[in-house]
C-alpha cells in the first residue's frame, strides 16, 4: 500500500445548521477509506468573503491518507454532494464546502486540482484554523496580513 501522506482539508458551511454540517463532515472524513483524521482545529465563525448569505462555520482537518490526491479530491466532492450542495451560481451559499489545501509536499496543477490551494493564503478562515493545528505551515506575516477579516473561535 502507498505510504500515507498528511493532507490538510478546509471545511466550511453556511446553510441550515452549519456547525452540525461541519461536525458531520469531520466524521465522514474520519470514515474515508485508507484515511484517518490526525487532527482537527476548533470550529470558527466567519463572515462570508465574496459570497452572500449567513455567517460560515469553518475548520481545518489534518488527514493521514493513502488515497492519491485525485482520489482524495473525488472523495471530498462526494461528501459535498451527499451534504446536498447545490451550486446555482458562483460563490452561492453552500451546505458544505471542502477544499484540499495541502497534500504532503506535493505541487499539483491539473485542470481539476491545484495544490497548494491557490487562495488559501488570502483567507483567514483557512489560515487561522490551519495555524492552530499546524503552526509551522503558516508564516506569522501571512496571518498578520489578514487581521481585517473577522474570525471568532467557537468556544
Ligand atoms: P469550489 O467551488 O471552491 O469548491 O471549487 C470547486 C472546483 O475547484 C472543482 O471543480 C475542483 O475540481 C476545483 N479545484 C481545484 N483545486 C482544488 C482544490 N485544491 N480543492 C478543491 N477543489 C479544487
Amino acid at each position: 500500500m502507498k505510504e500515507p501522506v498528511t493532507a490538510y482539508v478546509a471545511l466550511g458551511a453556511n446553510l441550515g445548521d452549519p456547525r452540525a454540517a461541519v461536525l458531520a463532515a469531520l466524521d465522514r472524513l474520519q470514515a474515508l477509506p485508507q484515511t484517518r483524521l490526525a487532527a482537527r482545529s476548533s470550529l470558527y465563525r466567519t463572515a462570508p468573503v465574496g459570497a452572500a448569505g449567513p455567517d460560515f462555520v469553518n475548520a481545518v482537518a489534518a488527514l493521514r491518507t493513502s488515497l492519491s490526491a485525485p482520489d482524495l479530491l473525488a472523495a471530498l466532492q462526494r461528501l459535498e454532494a451527499e451534504a446536498g450542495r447545490e451550486r446555482p451560481f458562483a460563490n452561492a451559499p453552500r451546505t458544505l464546502d471542502l477544499d484540499l489545501l495541502l497534500y504532503g509536499q506535493a505541487r499539483i496543477a491539473s485542470p481539476r486540482l491545484v495544490v497548494p490551494h491557490p487562495r488559501m493564503h488570502e483567507r483567514a478562515f483557512v489560515l487561522v484554523p490551519l495555524a492552530e493545528i499546524a503552526p509551522a505551515l503558516v508564516a506569522p506575516q501571512a496571518l498578520a496580513a489578514l487581521t481585517s477579516q473577522v474570525i471568532a473561535r467557537i468556544p
